[in-house]
């Protein structure tokens, strides 16, 4: 068969060949060990974890060489596009500090490598087909799909691997004329793969983040374009990688089934291909059993969670990077203050067998990084958290900006410090008592003590209460209230003799609590009162006092 000629006939209208796009994208210059990564998200309007975790991996292993970054949108499947995902994608990655130095951006393309839409690259993919079919390397193919469907099911008949392959690829012997025929009647085609890896040995290769994978060759004759022009996956990544001089590719671990062809068609074209790094899924633990994190099932896979909940930036990216990189705790630990950028995040050292998300962790991470976020940015933060999440009471969030600042403040330059706040809506609902719109007593009484009893010791504290005592005088006038109405001093006389006391002094200092906060626990209640301010404060004892009498 003369190729050179099937090639004509198919991609007649190539007018730059493979050779010239070599030329128009030439090898970077860079800083040696520079690493070129690509995001390649598919346009779905959908942007989960995975995507932010992967992104991050790219990320650092860009920024910290010296390298490039770029965004590839991967719309070769049409139907599956949706509107505005591009714009999604940029701005939810951007809110958790990863921006790109190329690629498609909210202003436009950016860089010498372009387009970065694959939809828009159809001219080099062709010129990339044609090149595999003069070489011998591919070939058209008019199956229809009930021809394909009747085929798999003599496959699997026989128990043979599903697909076109080896005896089965029968369109490899096509005539030169055949193929005009089949063209000049208009039958619909696809350029496949003319595979060789039947009978090869399986080899290994060594992957960035698993090292040695073994992989068995390919011998499948994927499809490379599709009938309406446009490249599969499997084609266009490889492609693209290479002209746009991508040095790592991180993907999820389900591309390895495919990584096989992905490796022929390197190898078709006589390419080295980058370093693969396959990021492991992401696993949750539900009854004792790990399972991958789904879509369906865990609203925490969606990226809008962590937005409507309120989680900031820096902890989830703090959490991630623990999740990449084992070592990065220990580091932490000796670098309490260092921003996470100088971590020497390293590809090898991450796991190859699934990482553990867990929001309990999350937590107790976050808690740990907010306590290196000053008041007015966790404020700010919050403020725009509830204009979004919860306008009717940041009206007077905004309006009481000032008392907030302080009231977030209560704790937290301990020297053990309190580690109350966690993302916006926890915090939202653990400050909300403060806000007057909605107030009201939620919890109960203190066990030991009764209605009577509570509006006696609110009646003792309002007589005796001076807004300018400080948190010592105030502590010590609860004392005195709670000597003279039988409750005792030490938690540890209580317990002795439980018979000679009403509770003891905390008990006392409860039921002020709820009177103020509405709650039985909360930071210290001294510093509320006084960022509250005399007269609020008192209207709410009063208030409580009113409805215990009644
Ligand atoms: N478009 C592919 C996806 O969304 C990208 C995979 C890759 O990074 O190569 O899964």
């Amino acid at each position: 068969m003369d190729t050179k000629q099937l090639a004509e006939l198919l991609y007649p209208s190539v007018s730059v060949p493979l050779d010239e796009w070599e030329e128009i994208f030439p090898q970077r210059s860079l800083p040696d060990g520079a690493a070129v990564t690509r995001l390649g998200p598919s346009p779905t309007g959908f942007i989960h974890l995975g995507n932010l975790y992967s992104a991050f991996v790219d990320e650092r292993l860009a920024h910290l060489s010296e390298g490039v970054m770029i965004l590839r949108i991967e719309d070769t499947d049409q139907k599956r596009k949706v509107e505005g995902s591009e714009e999604l994608i940029i701005r939810s990655l951007s809110h958790y500090g990863i921006h790109f130095d190329e690629g498609v951006t909210l202003e436009g393309e950016k860089g010498s490598y372009g387009p970065y839409r694959q939809s828009e690259r159809k001219n080099i993919y062709h010129a990339a087909g044609k090149a595999l079919v003069e070489r011998g390397w591919a070939y058209p193919s008019f199956m229809e799909e009930e021809e394909i469907e009747e085929l798999r099911k003599k496959q699997e008949e026989r128990k043979v691997l599903p697909g076109i392959h080896g005896e089965w690829a029968t369109e490899r012997a096509l005539t030169l004329e055949e193929i005009k025929e089949k063209l000049r009647e208009g039958k619909e085609w696809v350029l496949r793969l003319k595979s060789r890896g039947e009978g090869k040995e399986t080899f290994f290769i060594e992957d960035g983040i698993r090292g040695k994978v073994r992989v068995h060759p390919n011998i499948l004759d994927t499809v490379l374009i599709k009938a309406d022009g446009l490249p599969t996956y499997h084609f266009a990544h490889v492609v693209d990688d290479h002209f746009m001089r991508i040095t790592h590719i991180v993907r999820g671990e389900e591309w390895l089934s495919t990584l096989p062809i992905h490796l022929e068609v390197h190898e078709a074209f006589g390419w080295d291909s980058p370093v693969f790094c396959h990021t492991s899924h992401l696993l949750k633990m539900e009854d004792g059993n790990k399972r991958k994190l789904s879509k369906r099932k865990d609203p925490e896979l969606s990226l809008d969670f962590y937005h409507q909940e309120g989680y900031f930036p820096e902890a989830i990216r703090e959490y991630l990077m623990i999740l990449l990189n084992s070592d990065y705790e220990e580091w932490r630990r000796d670098h309490p203050q260092t921003p996470l950028e100088d971590f020497a995040f390293r590809i090898d050292h991450m796991s190859g067998s699934g990482a553990l998300f867990d929001m309990e962790k999350l937590h107790d991470v976050s808690k740990d990084v907010l306590l290196n976020i000053s008041e007015e940015e966790i404020l700010s933060f919050l403020l725009e958290w509830a204009d979004e999440y919860a306008p009717l009471d940041a009206v007077e969030m905004h309006e009481r900006e000032k008392e907030l600042l302080h009231l977030l403040a209560i704790g937290r330059d301990a020297k053990k410090p309190r580690k109350d706040l966690i993302y916006a809506k926890q915090i939202y609902e653990f400050i909300r008592y403060y806000l007057e719109r909605g107030f009201e007593v939620q919890d109960p009484l203190p066990e030991r003590v009764g209605k009577e009893e509570a509006a006696g010791i609110l009646e003792d504290f309002l007589q005796t209460y001076n807004y300018h005592d400080d948190n010592q005088e105030w502590f010590a006038k609860i004392r005195t209230i709670a000597e003279a109405r039988g409750f005792a001093l030490r938690m540890g006389d209580f317990k002795r003799n439980p018979e000679q006391y009403k509770g003891t002094v905390s008990d006392v200092a409860t039921v002020v609590r709820l009177g103020v906060t509405g709650l039985q626990s909360s930071p210290d209640l001294w510093s509320i009162m006084h960022i509250m301010g005399e007269e609020r404060a008192t209207k709410r004892l009063r208030q409580f006092l009113d409805t215990l009498r009644k």
